[in-house]
């Protein structure tokens, strides 16, 4: 009896799933950043965002794809789509400040490029209900990434370099970032992840492996396991 109670409440567990919403930052008419090679930013993140959700679904968790349409243009529409989710993940790729970009011809096309940068971030706010938690889910995030060998990014908190940011965990690539809006108006924890630097010519080449997007994908999956958002 009390093993068919709990063969019953497994699967129940396993049928449910945690629901975690996963946020494609920007769209296509808004589309980011512009990568070394000429692609867009959304591109990228729709492209990781999916390869995420299958890691998560894959772990039993239930993702919200949060525009992957690419239709999704007003940023305060985002996050009453993530009802019901534990934790919000918005997903991005960075870039630099216009002015340290050089320029070099990609298949008979000018492209800037900015091969000083490098590296993941993650972001947090303050102005979220639920900072500490998104904090410690941002470095356990952070953590794995850096155990799958990516390395964190520092210019964005360098007043020159990058916008001077704040660090919340520097060993783990995590910056406070109060007034980001998806941040700030998610009902549950949240972090922003820029995954690389895609005007960085090598870099961008390595986050568009399908290899690649897996590790990250998996490093994921085990930070929010390991600030227990994942059971
Ligand atoms: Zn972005």
């Amino acid at each position: 009896m009390k093993r068919s109670i709990l063969i019953t409440a497994l699967l129940l567990a396993a049928c449910s799933g945690t629901r975690i919403a996963v946020d494609v930052g920007h769209s296509k008419l808004h589309p980011g950043a512009t990568s070394s090679r000429g692609v867009s930013e959304f591109e990228f993140n729709s492209t990781l965002a999916r390869v995420v959700a299958q890691e998560l679904r894959r772990e039993g968790a239930t993702p919200i794809l949060i525009g992957i349409d690419g239709k999704m243009d007003d940023l305060h529409a985002r996050t009453p789509h993530a009802k019901g989710a534990k934790f919000y993940l918005s997903i991005h790729h960075d870039s630099s400040k216009d002015e340290y970009f050089s320029t070099w011809e990609w298949h008979g096309k000018k492209e800037n490029y900015a091969d000083q940068f490098s590296g993941f971030s993650l972001f947090v706010s303050r102005k979220n209900p639920y900072p500490e938690k998104s904090l410690e889910c941002a470095s356990a995030i952070g953590a794995r990434l850096m155990k799958a060998g990516f390395a964190p990014s520092t210019y964005h908190a360098d007043k020159v370099l990058g916008e001077g940011r704040e660090w919340a965990d520097e060993k783990h690539g995590v910056y406070w970032f109060d007034n980001l809006v998806v941040l700030k108006t998610a009902t549950q924890p949240a972090a922003l992840l820029e995954a690389g630097v895609i005007v960085n010519r090598k870099e961008e080449k390595m986050l568009s492996t399908d290899e690649t997007r897996r590790k990250i994908a998996s490093a994921v999956r085990a930070g929010l396991f390991d600030c227990k958002i994942l059971p």
